[in-house]
């Protein structure tokens, strides 16, 4: 089985709709084809300012999110990155063979530090990417799923393993990006030409998984659409029903094509009204799940430590590897 890794952060107390339909339903999915390792990323998280009381909350928020919409593990090892104290060892050898002005052209970094200001972006923000490598190659990872905001992110990742292989002997498998079938891109809802997110969102473009569903079928009926009448997907004519047909059907599991012909002389509130129904169906039972994570945190606890028990096994011997590699005494 080919090796998978993906993580996600632990940036918000809830994921949002796009995170779930265009990453996390994919993590369940490839349990059943892949040997896959998932991480909250908390160490990626403190690139900026986190409150220590909300980050350690929503650490335990977006596990349990995590385990509730089917991430398994019995199948999967589900851990912490900062339980695995290997991802931050790695990233300093890493940093180590990574160019100054090679990082520096990563342009999420650039982005980033420009909306920050350079005096208040952290030289964490700048290694970041080095860090998200050292994530990937612990684990010896064949495949990464990547969007394309992390396509670049993976390119200094595939150049920093060639570079470290050829310098030091063969130590990495070179990962290869993960083009996922089904990934749906979700649309914000008041906005339908900007992507779902919890930092751009308008307050009622977003759906969050744990808000109150009620508040999230009021936003599907208050989605913006055009002036139009017909149920028809149309990415440039119709943003805001498109958005509503992609969502309708990744949640449903019928095609667009089976959605346009089932609302064919019906109006756009008819289709507004039914998806808010079918994303309440989903979503509060998956809201129970969550809870019942929370409430046993104890559990959830050990959950998590068996996932970087299992993670460590891996990460442990790669470094261990790289440490030899480049000459580290061992310590006896
Ligand atoms: P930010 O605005 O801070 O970048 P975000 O809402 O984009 O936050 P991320 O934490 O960056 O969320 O994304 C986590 C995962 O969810 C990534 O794999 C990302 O590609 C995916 N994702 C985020 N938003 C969407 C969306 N609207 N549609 C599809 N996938 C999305
Ligand atoms: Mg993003």
């Amino acid at each position: 089985r080919l090796r998978v890794l993906s993580g996600i952060q632990p940036t918000a107390d809830s994921f949002h709709l796009g995170n779930y339909l265009g990453a996390l339903r994919q993590w369940v999915r490839l349990q059943d084809t892949h040997d896959t390792f998932y991480c909250v990323v908390d160490l990626h998280a403190i690139t900026v300012e986190q409150d220590p009381k909300v980050l350690l909350e929503r650490t335990r928020r977006s596990a349990a999110q995590l385990l509730a919409i089917g991430v398994d593990p019995a199948r999967s090892a589900l851990f912490v990155q900062s339980h695995v104290p290997e991802h931050a060892q790695l990233s300093w050898v890493l940093e180590c063979q990574t160019g100054f002005g090679e990082a520096g052209r990563m342009t999420q970094f650039k982005d980033k530090a420009a909306k920050q200001g350079s005096d208040h972006a952290s030289v964490g923000l700048f290694t970041y990417p080095v860090l998200m490598a050292a994530d990937i190659l612990l684990y010896q990872t064949n495949a990464v799923p990547v969007g394309e905001d992390q396509r670049q992110h993976l390119e200094l990742t595939r150049n920093l393993a060639q570079r470290f292989n050829s310098r030091f002997g063969k130590t990495f498998v070179m990962p290869e990006p993960f083009i996922v079938k089904d990934t749906a891109k979700i649309y914000d809802l008041q906005e339908p030409t900007a992507k779902m997110s919890k930092s751009a969102a308008t307050a009622n473009g977003l759906v969050e998984l744990l808000e109150d569903p009620k508040r999230s079928a009021k936003k599907i009926r208050s989605a913006v659409t055009d002036t139009g009448r017909e149920v028809r997907f149309d990415r440039e004519e119709k943003a805001g029903v498109s958005n509503l047909l992609t969502i309708y059907s990744a949640l449903t599991d019928r095609t667009v094509a089976d959605l346009e012909t089932a609302y064919e002389g019906k109006g756009y509130g008819d289709l507004k009204k039914d998806l808010a129904e079918v994303l309440v169906d989903w979503v509060t039972p998956l809201q129970e799940s969550v809870q019942s994570y929370l409430d046993d945190v104890a559990e959830l606890d050990r959950i998590l430590a068996a996932g970087a028990r299992q993670a460590r096994e891996v990460a442990s011997a790669t470094l261990a590897s790289v440490y030899e590699r480049i000459g580290f005494l061992p310590a006896s």
